[in-house]
């Protein structure tokens, strides 16, 4: 008889997020989705890892199962690594995924490809009702293109281009293409191999 997959409740409601860690923990975790009735947790610490740790606490502490969540920062070389921590709010606290590649787009203007350097870094966190956690990181290294392209994926995908994909936008690609390199799959799958 096959044992079965322990439960792990998902900590975030973002449900571009929650499809990705949906697939990328299937075949070591029984995914519940975050309890609608739990509220949102105020993501105040100054680091990633800090905040997907609030965020993972906060929904084992409400639900009594092992949480997971992750937290994902954007670092541009020409702008001394922001946003990081502020990538969802770089345009303003209220700010869409559009307001935020143009706000990028218009800080860049003029700055050549070779100086638009950036990656994204993904903080992955389980949280056990006992205390204990696992953490694992993912980094993908890339480069902010001089315009959008393609209408996959969401975020800043349409205008970070992976070193190692073959010069498209995250956008441009599909699904499996785009978990194979990113900071999001790499993170989880590295959290996948501290857990078997
Ligand atoms: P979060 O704090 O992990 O939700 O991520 C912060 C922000 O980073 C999100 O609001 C998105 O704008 C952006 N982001 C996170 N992951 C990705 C991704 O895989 N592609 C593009 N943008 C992303």
């Amino acid at each position: 008889m096959t044992e079965a997959l322990p439960t792990v409740v998902m900590a975030s409601a973002n449900p571009d997020k929650v499809e990705e860690i949906a697939i990328l923990m299937a075949d070591v975790a029984n995914i519940q989705p975050r309890p609608a009735d739990v509220p949102d947790v105020v993501e105040d610490a100054d680091t990633l890892e800090g905040n997907a740790r609030l965020k993972a606490v906060a929904i084992c502490k409400a639900t009594g199962q092992p949480a997971i969540a992750d937290d994902t920062g954007l670092e541009i070389d020409h702008l001394d690594g922001a946003p990081g921590v502020h990538t969802a709010r770089f345009a303003g606290e209220n700010a869409t995924y559009a307001d935020n590649v143009a706000k990028t787009l218009a800080v860049l203007k003029g700055v050549p490809l070779a100086s638009r350097t950036a990656r994204f870094r993904t903080v992955a966190l389980l949280a056990y009702p006992d205390g204990s956690e696992v953490v694992a990181h993912g980094v993908v290294e890339g480069h902010i293109a001089l315009s959008e392209a393609g209408n996959g994926g969401f975020g800043y995908d349409p205008i970070f281009v992976p070193s190692d994909g073959r010069n498209q936008t995250f956008a441009e690609m599909d699904p499996t293409t785009k978990h194979a390199i990113s900071h999001r799959g790499r993170a989880f799958r590295a959290l996948k191999a501290r857990l078997s």
